[in-house]
């Protein structure tokens, strides 16, 4: 018998991604969390950085993805049960997750800094897998909700809210008593329409016990699995918000029927799942009638996380790129030394920087400390944020792609799956069209919003022409804010000028006149068609160092 040994790596092939520090690696972000006042969690984002890098949670994400969640409707016996199975490997990273507090940490510890230490925390752990992001965001973001309108001191959020901080996982199917914690979803997308809640047709009707019973359906509820859901439904008195919890304090599952799981581009860890109603008992948060005003909260805090969310996929994408790119070589030298594949990973590395210099921002403004300046910023900001970066963060995915050529498109490199889940983002807790609309809305009814963005722009004043062009245009931009054909160039405007901004105030000059420069000047090829096309005094091997880690 002849058998074959090789005893050397193939040549030519770069060694294994996996198993580096991807706090450690990210200049940029490290920066990022000491300006906007969380060096404090340093030591924690180290060792967080150290586990997700680690080969084994590269694992375990590949395995979550690739053994998508199972839903059994009924037992043996034909009794009804609705439970989703998931893959172990779902599992271990709930509890990696929950233990670091991802879910909960700023509202156990409000101290400034502490949003954009948890931000850095989810930045990284975007970079690994997006699926159970979804929960986790939930749980984070009903935190506020639940706080105003079910207080600690009330029987409900006595029972709840101790549960929903828990640095604990407890994914077993019992009423929330016996559990030692709590994840929460939201379930507001009906058949008819999502972004139009206000033809929610799921009717809420009160009872003389102080509960209200549900009857109708949700089209998106993922995370059926969820302890509890906030969801949405007609009572008279128009959209109400409601608690709806999976099991009933008596131990009986609650009349939540899960017709089917959603069939899903990406995302494919994660349950989405079509779900109805048949007399579900719910307790009513905030005031009925005014429930799109109580839920909104809970989204401004998902849309920050698809901000990002977002920007650390992008991150994701970009390092595994430039990892291939140091390491394979093409007629003669290393593809990072190619000066065309150099303009391609400097231009991405500046988009990067860009989203993450912003996603922190935007996070310390969401501190419980945060003052008005901050609050009015972040009501513009968030949804301008998640316009842009979401829709950046595919044209990064594709780049980063094909930087590892045919090797990029298999599905063991993880960028195939950060390219189908890139979308995703983008389409939910608000789609494009919606969330830019929602800018114009801020910037017409709410004049502070665009005080405290020209509050910053002013900030970086003198320190980039194409900025100061770009931001006096803006000012007659901001003043036609009811033109929604002009949405998106609204937004998106807004949301490179506040970068651009940030860039100046805080990054080297390579990288904020290159951002500036490419971004923001009028010129034959603006960089926004395609990665690559960077202005020609950009320096590439300097914008590749730094995102590189070197
Ligand atoms: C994987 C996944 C998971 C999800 N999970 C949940 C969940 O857990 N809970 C939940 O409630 N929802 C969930 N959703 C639903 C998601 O939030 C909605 O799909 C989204 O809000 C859009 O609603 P829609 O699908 O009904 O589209 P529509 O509201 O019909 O919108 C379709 C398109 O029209 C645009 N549009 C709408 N109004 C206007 C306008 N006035 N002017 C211009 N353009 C407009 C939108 O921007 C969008 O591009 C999930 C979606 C996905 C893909």
């Amino acid at each position: 018998m002849i058998t074959t040994v090789i005893a050397t790596p193939f040549p030519n092939q770069p060694p294994p991604y996996e198993g580096r520090n991807l706090y450690l690696n990210d200049v940029a972000l490290q920066e990022a969390v000491t300006r906007e006042g969380a060096a404090h969690a340093k030591t924690e984002l180290e060792r967080w950085g150290e586990t997700l890098g680690s080969a084994e949670s590269f694992a375990l994400a590949d395995a979550a993805n690739r053994n998508r969640p199972q839903l059994r409707t009924h037992d043996a016996r034909g009794e009804r049960i609705d439970v989703v199975e998931f893959h172990p490997t779902w599992h271990t990273l709930m509890r990696l997750a929950t233990a670091a507090g991802e879910h909960c940490a700023p509202w156990i510890d409000p101290s400034p800094g502490s949003q954009a230490a948890r931000a850095a925390m989810y930045f990284l752990h975007a970079q690994v897998e997006n699926g159970t992001q979804c929960p986790l965001t939930m749980t984070y973001a009903c935190v506020p909700v639940l706080r105003q309108h079910a207080g600690a001191n009330t029987a409900l959020g006595g029972i709840w809210l101790p549960r929903v901080l828990a640095r604990d996982y407890d994914p077993r199917p019992l009423p929330i008593a016996s559990k030692r914690a709590a994840l929460i979803g939201m379930g507001m997308t009906e058949r008819q329409g999502g972004s139009d809640v206000r033809a929610n047709l799921t009717h809420a009707e009160p009872q003389s016990d102080g509960t209200w019973r549900l009857r109708g359906h949700k089209w998106f509820f993922s995370a059926p699995q969820c302890d509890g859901h906030l969801v949405l439904a007609q009572a008279t008195e128009g959209v109400s918000c409601f608690l709806l919890p999976r099991f009933l304090p008596d131990g009986t599952r609650n009349a939540v029927q899960i017709n089917r799981l959603k069939d899903k581009l990406g995302n494919c860890s994660n349950a989405s799942a079509e779900v109805e109603f048949h007399d579900a008992v719910a307790w009513s948060l905030g005031e009925p009638g005014r429930g799109i005003a109580t839920i909104l909260e809970m989204v401004q805090h998902t849309r920050l996380d698809c901000v990002i969310g977002s920007a650390g996929m992008m991150r994701g994408a970009l390092a595994y790129a430039l990892h291939h790119a140091a390491h394979r070589i093409a007629f003669g030298r290393t593809l990072s030394e190619q000066p065309a594949m150099m303009a391609v990973l400097a231009d991405m590395a500046l988009e990067v920087e860009g989203a993450t210099a912003l996603a922190l921002r935007l996070a310390r403004a969401f501190d419980a400390t945060s003052n008005e300046y901050d609050r009015a910023l972040a009501r513009i900001m968030t949804p301008a944020a998640k316009y842009w970066i979401c829709k950046r963060a595919p044209m990064v995915a594709l780049e980063a792609m094909e930087v590892l050529g045919g090797n990029g498109y298999v599905e063991e490199a993880p960028l195939a799956r950060i390219y189908r889940e890139a979308p995703v983002n983008s389409i939910w807790e608000g789609s494009g069209n919606v969330i830019c609309l929602d800018v114009m809305r801020a910037a017409r009814r709410e004049p502070a919003t665009i005080d405290a963005l020209f509050g910053e722009l002013d900030q970086a004043h003198g320190g980039n022409r194409d900025l100061d062009a770009h931001a006096a245009l803006l000012r007659e931009l901001s003043t036609a804010a009811d033109n929604q054909a002009g949405a998106r160039r609204f937004a998106q405007a807004i949301a490179i000028a506040f970068t651009a901004s940030l860039l100046i105030r805080h990054a080297p000059a390579f990288v904020a006149d290159a951002f500036c420069a490419s971004r923001l000047r009028a010129d034959i090829a603006f960089s926004g068609a395609a990665f690559g096309t960077l202005p020609k005094d950009a320096d590439t091997a300097a914008l590749i160092r730094r995102a590189s880690g070197a």
